[in-house]
């Protein structure tokens, strides 16, 4: 049985990741950090579906925390197969010269180096293996930039960058790196939109509307999947084709 640790499933994107994997035979290890309540309703209701799955406790921007759970989720299951590194924050819309130095170092803490911070702790045992898929979450707004969401957007850019770059360097280790950027996915994290908000977003949505959460899972999985073998280093736009 193959392993997946995913960050931030015990709600929105990640919880819909941990469902598809779930429902494809993988075992889950579910990471949170502060949705537990979520967390134990996601362990129960995939139990109850024949899974195996496990709950984890950790913010992924403390990097110790995160070398922890890496080894308790590998002394539970042994090694981690796929890494989704999920786990992130956005602040409240406004102009860049208004947001506080320390909502900007929590955005990076948590959206940048929490992804790092887990990704070098999967990282020896996937070498060893040769083999592993990491696949991180970025969002449009690091590829074309969201006006009073420039924080965030410098953040998702990185990750894109690092996607990239690590992609090449493990690629020799049979190793692949991708990401997946999403449009609007109707989450928790855009919760305080209007539906006069999301109406004008979505005048720009080809498909006319916001995405779903199993619309960005069912891409985490194709990247996953053997369909993907021969794909590394690349953005996936799951946004309804607005970019
Ligand atoms: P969400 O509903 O707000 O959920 C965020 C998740 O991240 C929660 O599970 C939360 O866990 C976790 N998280 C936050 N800080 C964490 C930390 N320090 N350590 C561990 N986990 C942490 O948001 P979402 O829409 O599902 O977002 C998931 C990912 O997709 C994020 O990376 C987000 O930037 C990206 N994304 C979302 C959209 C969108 O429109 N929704 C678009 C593009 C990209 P706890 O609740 O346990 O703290």
């Amino acid at each position: 049985m193959k392993t997946v640790l995913i960050t931030g499933a015990a709600r929105g994107i990640g919880r819909a990741i941990a469902r598809k994997f779930a429902s494809e035979g993988y075992a889950v290890a579910i990471n949170y950090n502060k949705s537990k309540d979520e967390a134990e309703q996601l362990k129960k209701e995939l139990i109850e579906k024949g899974a195996k799955t496990e709950i984890l406790c950790a913010d992924v921007a403390d990097a110790d925390a995160v070398s922890k759970m890496v080894e308790n989720v590998t002394s539970i299951f042994g090694d981690i197969d796929v890494l989704v590194n999920n786990a992130g924050i956005a602040l409240p819309q406004g102009l860049f010269s208004d947001v506080p130095e320390c909502d900007m170092k929590r955005v990076f803490d948590v959206d940048v180096f929490g992804l790092m911070n887990c990704t070098k702790a999967v990282i020896p045992q996937m070498v060893r293996r040769k083999s592993g898929k990491i696949i991180n979450i970025s969002s449009i707004w690091g590829v074309c930039g969201g006006s009073c969401e420039t924080v965030y957007s410098a953040a998702k850019a990185a990750v894109i960058g690092f996607t990239k770059a690590l992609a090449k360097e493990l690629g020799p280790s049979g190793i692949t790196v991708n990401c997946i950027a999403p449009g609007l996915i109707d989450t928790d994290m855009n919760g305080h939109l209007s539906e006069d908000d999301i109406d004008d977003f979505c005048q720009d949505v080809p498909l006319g509307r916001m995405g779903k959460p199993e619309d960005v899972a069912n891409a985490v999985w194709f990247l996953a999947s053997n369909s993907a073998d021969y794909m590394t280093g690349q953005v996936l736009n799951v946004d309804g084709g607005m970019i």
